[in-house]
């Protein structure tokens, strides 16, 4: 048993957060056991000189890319050519696969996520050694190999079946096999994959409850291109859908240039939206419609996009996602929801992560706020969105273990 004293912080809603200051938590057994203003024990950790919140979730983010972030390009395209790619290629190296995803989870828990799911190179042996440094550092995480059997470079491509079948060998390997790791099956998006290879891929994993993720709708070069590709389909959307691709375990990143007819078909078919604000704003992808979004009610969280982003920190994410917008505005509170809560929701996680409640998980993130004693909540708020990746971390938690501290 495990019991600290700190100021909490906590999603409610996109409208609601509430802050409970100086207060004891008891984690055991990795959950969280009692929230009170009082102990009894003097035995306690002392971090009421930090906010605890609910564990970062990052719901669309590139492992094996990490090391490019901030390349310089002009264009999603272009960018995949230059530096994606050949990066990517990099992993076929077993020491190099090591390295990347070593130094990817330090970080990340470094910088307060608890949760990522992740994209690795189209190598089996990349997204095997994700898989074990993840459990090795303690994270959680959903982790899928990219799948990609046409229109690539020729040292990325797959022939179908074996892009298929490692994939399922690695589901077998991994999914749920351990409390903190699941796979996610992983086409990188419509240009790169067959028809074989999405169908294949859809109906496994509707069979078997797997996830799914992919890109859509990110640029418009990408889009023109799609759509010759499939020229049955009247939209990007319905490419996935024809596939049988969309569904409540499917993560879409990106979704920008989008019309009502494919938002309709996302929301029908329970799909979810990764929303990358710091990777839209670096590549000039776009303008995410948030509002429209929002007000359709379709569930979206919020994504580093590394390496597209430039940075791996949920911190700095919740600040983009308020400037990228030009006309709505993205409120503090807001922000946070959709890097935490929301972030569980969009997974299904919402009664196991996502915020500091009795009998859920204990993943947690405590973050030095100086002169805390004298700031109310909406201050300390407004601080941790526009001014969280200045602010010192001092410990990361999942499931009740510490994966860091300062
Ligand atoms: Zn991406």
């Amino acid at each position: 048993m495990k019991k600290i004293k700190t100021n909490i912080l906590n999603p409610i809603s996109s409208s609601q957060v509430e802050y409970l200051k100086n207060t004891f938590l008891t984690i055991e057994n990795g959950k969280i056991s009692s929230i009170s203003k009082e102990t009894k024990t003097s035995d306690f950790s002392d971090h009421s000189d930090c906010i605890c919140i609910p564990g970062l979730i990052d719901t669309h983010v590139h492992l094996s890319q990490y090391f490019i972030r901030g390349s310089h390009s002009s264009n999603l395209l272009h960018w995949l050519n230059t530096y994606a790619f050949p990066e990517e290629l990099k992993s076929k190296d077993l020491e190099y696969a090591k390295k990347v995803a070593r130094d990817f989870f330090k970080d990340s828990v470094r910088k307060g996520t608890t949760t990522s799911v992740i994209y690795t190179a189209p190598f089996k042996q990349a997204c095997e050694t994700a898989f074990q440094i993840a459990r090795e550092i303690g994270v959680r995480a959903i982790i899928g190999k990219t799948m990609m059997d046409c229109n690539s470079p020729d040292f990325l491509l797959q022939d179908t079946e074996v892009a298929f079948k490692e994939s399922l060998e690695l589901f077998e390997k991994w999914n749920n096999k351990t409390k903190l790791l699941e796979y996610v099956f992983t086409p990188r998006f419509a240009l790169t994959c067959s028809s074989k290879l999405m169908q294949m891929t859809g109906d496994f994993a509707k069979q078997n409850n797997a996830y799914i993720q992919t890109h859509l709708s990110e640029n418009h070069e990408e889009i023109r291109t799609t759509l010759k590709l499939f020229p049955d389909c009247d939209n990007y959307t319905q490419v996935y859908e024809k596939f049988n691709l969309l569904g409540p375990k499917t993560i879409l990143g990106h979704v920008i240039h989008i019309d009502d007819n494919e938002l309709d078909i996302i929301k029908e078919t329970g799909s979810k939206i990764a929303h990358c604000p710091d990777s839209n704003f670096f590549i000039k992808s776009g303008e995410f419609p948030f509002e429209k979004i929002k007000n359709k009610k379709i569930s979206f969280a919020l994504a580093s996009d590394v390496a597209g982003g430039t940075s791996i920190s949920m911190l700095n994410v919740m600040k983009m996602c308020n400037y990228r917008q030009q006309n709505y505005i993205v409120s503090p509170t807001e922000a946070f929801y959709y890097a935490t809560l929301c972030g569980a929701k969009v997974l299904g996680k919402e009664k196991i992560i996502g915020s500091i409640k009795v009998g859920k998980d204990a993943d947690l993130t405590f973050i030095k706020i100086p002169e805390i004693e004298n700031k109310e909540k909406e201050n300390i708020l407004s601080e941790l969105v526009y001014l969280g990746t200045e602010r010192k971390i001092k410990a990361t938690f999942v499931a009740g273990k510490p994966v860091f501290q300062s």
